[in-house]
């Protein structure tokens, strides 16, 4: 039970690493915001969740609409009493085309889903952390913001992960003497929904990894729950590295 009573945002919580987080967040006793587009996908989850030793509201909106933003801080700390943790995971892909031949329709889209949305939830949630005393968030940042790792395409989604962890440290500096950490997960290549499921590109994936696997999204929940627990008090403005090897691979 290790995040027992703590009142926590998951965003992108309606599918993959989002969704396999919330669960866990909630075994290990949160009372749970949910959030993404797909309503039907959140209230079966919350259902799931307030089954067992935690409990589940959901909302459903866009990430890049602040006042969806504030709306699920307002959620958290009306019902739930306040906000000590927000896992701000929503993410897009984009179409993987070379910078050369990429529209600024798909640059700008993968910016705000991923980076903006970012901006957008910690202004919305530090305030309501700041009348606690306390919070801890984690913004889901990708390998590919560490380095490319070989992935052809990625200028855009690069470009946002990279910029989540800028923004993490930068929060981190801000507000740590807010009681407030920031810090930003960077998981290696994971099953979920949005790699596909073309055993072709799978395999190419799971192979770029020292392991030959891609991670499945209750590995990287893990990693979650300890960035948003106490155990992990004294890390703030960290990117940590969930990626199988990659890294070392690359370096
Ligand atoms: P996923 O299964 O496709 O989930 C993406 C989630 O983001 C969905 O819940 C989706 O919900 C939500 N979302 C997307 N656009 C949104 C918007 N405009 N407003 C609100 N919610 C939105 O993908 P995933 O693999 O779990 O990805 C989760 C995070 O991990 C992303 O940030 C991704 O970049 C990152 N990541 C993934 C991998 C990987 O290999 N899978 C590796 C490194 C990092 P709705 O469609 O219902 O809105």
């Amino acid at each position: 039970m290790e995040l027992r009573d703590k009142s926590i945002i998951v965003t992108g919580a309606s599918s993959g690493i989002g969704a396999a987080s919330a669960l866990l967040f909630g075994e290990e006793g949160a009372n749970v915001v949910l959030g993404a587009r797909r309503s039907a996908e959140l209230e079966k989850l919350a259902d799931t969740i307030n089954r067992g030793n935690g409990r589940a509201i959901f909302l459903a909106g866009d990430v890049m609409d602040e006042n969806y933003a504030n709306a699920l801080v307002d959620l958290a700390v009306t019902d739930f009493g306040g906000l000590d943790g927000a896992f701000n995971n929503a993410g897009i892909l984009g179409d993987l085309v070379q910078v050369p031949d990429m529209q600024l329709r798909n640059w700008n889209e993968v910016i705000s889903v991923n980076l903006t949305s970012a901006f957008l939830a910690a202004k919305a949630q530090i305030p309501a952390m700041k009348k606690n005393g306390a919070g801890s968030i984690v913004f889901t940042s990708s390998f590919v913001g560490f380095s490319n790792g070989g992935m052809p395409g990625m200028g855009a989604y690069a470009a946002s992960k990279a910029g989540l962890i800028g923004l993490a440290q930068s929060l981190a500096s801000d507000h740590a003497l807010d009681g407030i950490r920031v810090n930003a997960l960077l998981p290696g290549g994971t099953l979920t929904p949005a790699g596909g499921s073309d055993p072709g590109t799978l395999e190419f994936i799971a192979n770029l990894h020292p392991v030959k696997r891609m991670a499945n999204a209750t590995e990287i929940a893990q990693a979650a729950v300890f960035l948003l627990g106490g155990r992990s008090s004294f890390m703030t403005g960290s990117p940590m590295i969930v990626d199988g090897g990659m890294s070392v691979r690359l370096t």
